[in-house]
């Protein structure tokens, strides 16, 4: 019998109501805004009855270099926070909500895989519980704002041409990248160019993962950088008075959602910022609810760990005020023999020598998670192609580097295939740690950079172009050298150049632009064209999804 779709086990899982979910965490019913029976919101009143406890540990999921084998970090996490009440552990999961795009897209599902998914999967994927459109109405009310101000005599003296902000949609949308607005004559505004980005790539949805609390959210908002005037001086989104109106429509969005897994483990899974031009994590409050209400909490964080690993620990963390316990770097045989130089139609097979040449990728991420004092368990995520003499050879080059190595099953068995996985974990977690950030805000930005792209992508130096000079000028005059830096780098290579697989050495890093996040508290550093509007691809995932009369759902995953 073949093995069922994600979307068959989804629904074939008898869900707890969500009441009793939370109860799991000792979440009072009072304290759940409900959305249907297997939905809710956390009211922030709870917060204050929790705030003063301990935190509980952390584990930070993340993986080695993707390629198109796949890995599986969702998959991990949600099945480890599973195998955690297997032996006895009160756990919860933090997890990022799915935009639309990759639903329609080619990525395909965010809500795990196999026996690790969190549910229902089918609402997680679509509107949930209707955070995404509440970020989208509070950008594009900015972006309203500000073409106003423009038409009703340009009071703030903002130069059209130096415009920053896009408008944005939850939707891969190609056609709507450059788009001419204002058409029309006077009456219709002013014409300018301007574009649509996805709405996870807007720095409100970065701002909405890193804000603490609704105040600190319009703070945050107020600080945007929407424009530029004509003498160079920059326009926020306080000089248009929008933050208050902005924080009203995000109000009920900030309160962190809980769902459960398939083994009815609680997650919270609440906001979902990209993970090149933002920091690629869920929200600070999901993960920190997670840590005042469990004892293991388990997040991830997007791409691999020389991406969201490094933000989480060097942004997230700092901003939250948060100590992860241990990482989990989650590897497949088939990646490692990717990086090694196999076809993807020869995966199957055994190749002792590419997969020797493929692990100094997972090796190089392994020494990075230690070189921020943390300690590494390092999961095999199990395919049936696997054979014991390559988990071997992983394992063996993993414990020369002091990690961890455990077969994760999670995917085929849910929970039950995680226990070793679990075991190890916690024993990670007991370890005492040294954790610290890797460099320090006070440093100047290319230092920051620098810093980052010798330490953790292994580059001999960093060149930044022309343009690159002329932003982190422009940024310097305007006070911001002591803000974070966000990485804006392929995924695909711990490098900048995505074909450089494996460990690459010899390299050198190129910034070709800065871009300035300036209520997030971070400068962009891109390295490469970065995406930020997605097109759908040619034949859309979308063509296969379908809705029964009975209202059951087909094709999402
Ligand atoms: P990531 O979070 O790293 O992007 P996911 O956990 O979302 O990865 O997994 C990506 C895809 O791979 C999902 O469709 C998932 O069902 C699938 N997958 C993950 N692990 C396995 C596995 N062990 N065997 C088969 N498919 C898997
Ligand atoms: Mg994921």
């Amino acid at each position: 019998m073949p093995f069922p779709s994600d979307i068959e086990i989804a629904q074939s899982c008898k869900m707890d109501p969500i009441v009793s979910v939370a109860a799991k965490l000792n979440i009072p019913e009072d304290d759940l805004e409900l959305y249907g029976r297997y939905k809710a919101k956390i009211s922030h009143d709870l917060w204050n009855s929790v705030k003063d406890r301990p935190n509980g540990k952390l584990i930070l999921v993340t993986a080695i270099t993707p390629t198109p084998a796949g890995e599986g970090k969702t998959t991990t996490a949600v099945g480890l926070a599973q195998a955690m009440f297997k032996i006895g552990k009160k756990a919860a999961l933090a997890l990022r909500e799915p935009s639309l795009g990759p639903v329609f897209g080619v990525k395909g599902g965010a809500a795990g895989g196999g026996y690790s998914q969190v549910v229902p999967m089918e609402d997680i994927n679509i509107h949930f519980t209707g955070d995404l459109h509440a970020i989208t109405a509070a950008h594009n009310l900015l972006a309203a704002m500000l073409d106003n101000s423009l038409q009703q005599g340009n009071p703030l003296n903002i130069d059209p041409r130096q415009i920053v902000l896009k408008r944005v949609m939850d939707m891969n949308d190609r056609s709507l990248r450059n788009i001419v607005i204002g058409l029309g004559g006077k009456a219709n505004g002013v014409p300018r160019e301007n574009g649509f980005d996805i709405t996870v790539a807007s720095e409100v949805m970065a701002i909405f993962c890193l804000a603490t609390s609704l105040s600190d959210l319009k703070e945050r908002l107020s600080r945007i950088i929407v424009a530029y005037t004509y003498d160079g001086k920059p326009v926020t989104c306080a000089d248009l008075e929008a933050q208050g109106a902005m924080t009203m429509l995000l109000k009920d969005a900030l309160k962190p959602n809980i769902v459960q897994t398939l083994e009815h483990t609680p997650a919270f899974i609440h906001g979902g910022p990209f993970a090149n031009i933002a920091h690629g994590c869920n929200s600070i409050m999901a993960t920190q609810y997670g840590l005042k209400l469990a004892d293991y909490t388990i997040t991830e964080a997007g791409f691999a760990a020389d991406l969201g690993a490094e933000k989480f620990l060097d942004i997230v963390c700092r901003l939250g005020g948060i100590k992860p316990n241990a990482v989990v770097i989650v590897a497949t045989v088939r990646a490692l023999k990717m990086h090694g130089g196999v076809a993807k139609d020869k995966l199957g097979e055994v190749n002792m020598e590419a997969l020797a040449a493929g692990i100094p990728n997972l090796e190089k991420h392994i020494e990075n998670m230690n070189s921020f004092g943390l300690p590494v368990v390092v999961a095999v995520n199990a395919f049936p192609t696997d054979r014991p003499e390559e988990l071997q050879l992983v394992e063996d080059k993993c414990a020369a580097l002091g990690a961890k190595v455990v077969l994760s099953e999670i995917f085929a068995k849910g929970g039950e295939g995680g226990i070793e996985m679990a075991k190890a974990v916690v024993e990670a977690c007991d370890q005492p740690n040294t954790f610290h950030y890797l460099y320090e805000p006070s440093m100047s930005p290319k230092e920051k950079i620098t810093t980052i792209a010798t330490k953790i992508y292994g580059a001999d130096g960093v060149d930044f172009t022309a343009d690159a000079e002329k932003d982190l000028k422009r940024f310097h005059d305007l006070g911001k050298d002591d803000l974070l830096v966000c990485m804006a780098k392929t995924q695909s290579s711990i490098s900048d150049n995505a074909n450089l697989k494996g460990r690459p050495t010899g390299f050198r890093v190129t910034v070709r632009e800065v871009r300035l996040s300036a209520g997030a508290g971070f400068l962009v550093a891109l390295c490469g064209a970065i995406m930020t509007m997605p097109g759908l691809p040619k034949r859309p995932a979308a063509c296969n999804i379908d809705v029964d009369e009975n209202g059951v759902i087909s094709g999402l995953f």
